[in-house]
C-alpha cells in the first residue's frame, strides 16, 4: 500500500484564500482583525515563528505587530502591556511566544491574557470550555489537525484514535477535539506501558513527541491515518517528523510530511482564531 499524502500547505492556502474576504467584510465594518504578538528574549527559533505569524496575518489584510523584550525583562512590564493590550479595541488578538525565560511564571503570563483575545487558546476558561465541547478558540496546532482531517474525508466518528504526547500545546487539547468528534481517544506519554500496543489498534494516530522517526512502520495498523506534529532537526540540518514517514507511507492509509503537513496548518488556524475573535466583536457570529 501507498499512503495518501494529506497535504497542509495546499491545505492551508485554501483556507487562507477564504480569509481575505471575511477581514475584509470586517475592515468595512471598522473592525479590521488585529494580531499583537509579544517575543521576549533572542531565541532563533522563536523569532522565525513570530515572523511568520506577523507576516501570515499582514499578507491577508490584517493588522499586525511584535513587541519584543530583552531576555531579562521584568515580567511586571510585559503583565502591564498585556492590561494595556486587553484593553485595546484595535487589538483582537494577543500571543505570548513560549517559551519564556525562567524568571517568568507562564501560567501567569497566559492567564492575564483575556480569555477573549486568547487567539492561542491557553487560558485556562479556554481550555475548560474545550473540554466541555464548547471551544472559544481551539489551540492552534490541534485545531489545524482537525481541519486537515475534515478536509482529507477522514470520519472521526467511532475511530479509535491513539495521541502520543500529553503536552498543554498539542496532546491534550488533540484528545478533547477527537472525543468530541467522537474517535475513541488514547494519550500515550512517557510514561505509557506497552505503546506499541496502543499504536497497534490504532486506526488514527497523532505524534507529538519531539522525537525523530519515534513512529516506524511496524508499529502501525495497515491502512491507519497518520498525523506527524513533530518537527525535529537531525544533525545534518534538515527537517524531520515524529514519524519515520519514507517506511511508514507503506503501510499508512493517509499521512502526513513533514515540512509541508501539520507545520502550515497551525499559523493558518491563529490567523482564523484571530478573524472568529474579530467576527465576534464585531457581531457577525
Ligand atoms: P512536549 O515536549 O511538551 O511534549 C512531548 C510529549 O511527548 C510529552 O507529553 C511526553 O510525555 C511525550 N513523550 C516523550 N517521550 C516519549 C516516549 N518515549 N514515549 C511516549 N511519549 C513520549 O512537546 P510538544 O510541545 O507537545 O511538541 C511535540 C512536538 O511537536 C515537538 O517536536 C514540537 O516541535 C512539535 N510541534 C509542532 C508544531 C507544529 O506547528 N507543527 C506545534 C507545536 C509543537
Amino acid at each position: 500500500m501507498t499512503a495518501q499524502i494529506i497535504d497542509g500547505k495546499a491545505i492551508a492556502a485554501t483556507m487562507r484564500q477564504t480569509f481575505k474576504a471575511r477581514v475584509d467584510l470586517l475592515a468595512q465594518r471598522g473592525e479590521r482583525p488585529g494580531l499583537v504578538v509579544i517575543l521576549v528574549g533572542a531565541d532563533p527559533a522563536s523569532q522565525v515563528y513570530v515572523r511568520n505569524k506577523v507576516n501570515g496575518c499582514l499578507a491577508i489584510g490584517m493588522h499586525s505587530e511584535k513587541l519584543e523584550y530583552p531576555a531579562d525583562v521584568a515580567p511586571q512590564v510585559v503583565l502591564k502591556k498585556i492590561a494595556e493590550l486587553n484593553s485595546d479595541a484595535s487589538v483582537h488578538g494577543i500571543l505570548v511566544q513560549l517559551p519564556l525565560p525562567p524568571q517568568f511564571n507562564e501560567q501567569e503570563i497566559l492567564e492575564a491574557i483575556a480569555p477573549e483575545k486568547d487567539v492561542d487558546g491557553f487560558h485556562a476558561e479556554n481550555v475548560g470550555a474545550l473540554l466541555q465541547g464548547k471551544p472559544r478558540f481551539i489551540p492552534c496546532t490541534p485545531y489545524g489537525v482537525i481541519k486537515m482531517l475534515e478536509a482529507s474525508g477522514v470520519d472521526l466518528v467511532g475511530m479509535d484514535a491513539v495521541v502520543i504526547g500529553r503536552s498543554n500545546i498539542v496532546g491534550k487539547p488533540m484528545a478533547a477535539l477527537l472525543i468530541n468528534a467522537g474517535a475513541t481517544v488514547t494519550v500515550c506519554h512517557s510514561k505509557t506501558k506497552n505503546l506499541a500496543e496502543h499504536v497497534a489498534r490504532a486506526d488514527l494516530v497523532v505524534a507529538a513527541v519531539g522525537r525523530a522517526k519515534f513512529v516506524t512502520p511496524e508499529m502501525l495498523k495497515p491502512g491507519a491515518v497518520v498525523i506527524d506534529v513533530g518537527i525535529n532537526r537531525l544533525p545534518d540540518g534538515t527537517l524531520c517528523g515524529d514519524v519515520d514517514f519514507a517506511a511508514c507511507a507503506a503501510v499508512a492509509g493517509q499521512i502526513t510530511p513533514v515540512p509541508g503537513g501539520v507545520g502550515p496548518m497551525t499559523i493558518t488556524m491563529l490567523l482564523a482564531n484571530t478573524i472568529e475573535a474579530a467576527e465576534r466583536k464585531a457581531g457577525l457570529r
